[in-house]
């Protein structure tokens, strides 16, 4: 099925076919049907199938499809998410999908100064998509209106309940109609989130994309084993030799982030960091910088990048091995999304090999290891630029330790 034979708006049909898609992924085809007949959706889907897109376009389409009888002043959709990255994310696809369309949407979050949001609320908006705190204050301070709502909308509802939202969650029950549809989408499933969800829906259609092997298809990954120590002149390596890709680096912590910046720099690469230290307004600069791709290489902790989507990456690199195994379904999502190809590779050390383990048992299949003779794993070491500069260095300190000697 192609999205020109759905029955949904021309003006709809032709944003989507400027944005180059052309088929629907595996969860917008078992998902826009039933949310356009109005049904409630329970979906387990990663980021990165193509779940934004899977709500926006039956939701815009109800939209104009409702338009006189839905503009009662108040917001017809609320989608609340976990993440301020998020909402900015999902605010730019309904904005894509809805070029031809005249409704309005904006991320309502905070870290930013409220008085423009309450001045855009004023002029009315159809479309809102907020985290739990700042959406809580619009509403206490009876700017954001949501008793007419249409449409609830909870993403990435898992991560939600890791950051203790679940309160807020039943709160925001209080203020919206009982009679709306409700779409819950989660990255992943159990019991806790389970008993949300079902105090939310009503009779919901029921989506799980691969449940075995949640990573997406189109993603080839491989692990190197490589010493703890080395690990820098490898990621040098794999930059240099495709200083065309986008490449985003996990790595475990702030501090590795840091030093992880100041080691490319000694060979020559630029590269910046995001993690939970660096402020909100500087985040959304790097991040531009590395979709308008004038960095190529962004280094970022778990915590920092979940959620955020970057078109044409090219390429993750674990430097760091994750310590859950979900976040390597998270991390990976990040290169290989709708229908590009991306490249996963995991940097393992001794040490990490019990975490590689779980990886592959939660992901249901073996990462193939990249195969590194002897020869080559020493000729990347050495052809490392920074291996210039450690000599030389060392040298500089040698010198400067024998004239403190001689003191
Ligand atoms: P999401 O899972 O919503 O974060 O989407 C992942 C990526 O897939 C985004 O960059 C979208 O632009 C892209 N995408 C969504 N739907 C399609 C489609 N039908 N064909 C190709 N790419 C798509």
């Amino acid at each position: 099925m192609k999205f020109k034979d759905y029955r949904i708006s021309k003006d709809i049909k032709k944003a989507i076919e400027e944005l180059g898609w052309s088929r629907p992924t595996d969860i917008q085809f078992k998902a826009i049907q039933p949310i356009l007949d109005g049904e409630d959706v329970l979906a387990i889907a990663q980021t990165g199938t193509g779940k934004t897109a899977s709500f926006v376009i039956p939701i815009l389409n109800t939209l104009s499809k409702n338009a006189n009888k839905y503009n009662t002043g108040g917001v017809s959709c609320l989608v609340l998410v976990p993440t301020r990255e998020l909402a900015i994310q999902i605010d730019d696809v309904f904005r894509e999908v809805g070029k031809y369309l005249t409704f309005k949407s904006m991320a309502l979050t905070g870290g930013v100064d409220q008085d423009p949001q309450i001045f855009k609320l004023k002029t009315h908006v159809d479309i809102v998509i907020s985290t739990p705190g700042r959406m809580f204050d619009m509403i206490s301070q009876g700017h954001l209106k949501i008793d007419q709502l249409k449409t609830l909308v909870l993403d990435e509802a898992d991560h939600m309940l890791d950051l203790g939202f679940v309160k807020d969650i039943k709160d925001l029950m209080r203020h919206i109609p009982q009679k709306r549809q409700t779409l819950f989408f989660s990255a992943t499933i159990n019991k806790e989130i389970k008993k949300v969800a079902y105090d939310l829906v009503r009779n919901a259609i029921r989506i799980q994309i691969s449940p075995k092997n949640p990573v997406a298809k189109n993603i080839v990954h491989s692990v190197a084993f490589v010493e703890m120590d080395d690990k820098r002149f490898f990621l040098e390596n794999i930059v240099k030799e495709h200083s065309d890709l986008k490449v985003i680096v996990f790595v475990r912590t702030k501090v590795r982030a840091e030093r992880l910046v100041k080691a490319m720099e000694r060979v020559q690469l630029k590269s910046e960091t995001i993690h939970g230290d660096v402020d909100q307004k500087e985040r959304f600069a790097i991040l531009n910088r590395f979709k308008s791709g004038e960095n190529k290489l962004l280094i970022t902790t778990d915590v920092a990048a979940r959620g955020i989507d970057i078109p044409n990456v090219g390429a993750v690199v674990n430097y760091d091995l994750p310590d859950v195994a979900e976040n390597y379904v998270h991390r990976v999502g990040r290169t290989g999304r709708g229908k590009e190809k991306g490249w996963a590779i995991s940097l393992c050390s001794e040490q990490e090999k019990s975490f590689l383990k779980e990886i592959e048992d939660y992901t249901g299949s073996e990462i193939p290891v990249y195969d590194l003779s002897k020869s080559d794993y020493q000729s990347i070491v050495d052809d490392s630029e920074a291996g210039d500069y450690d000599w030389k260095s060392l040298i500089a300190e040698n010198d400067l330790w024998a004239k403190e000697k001689k003191k």
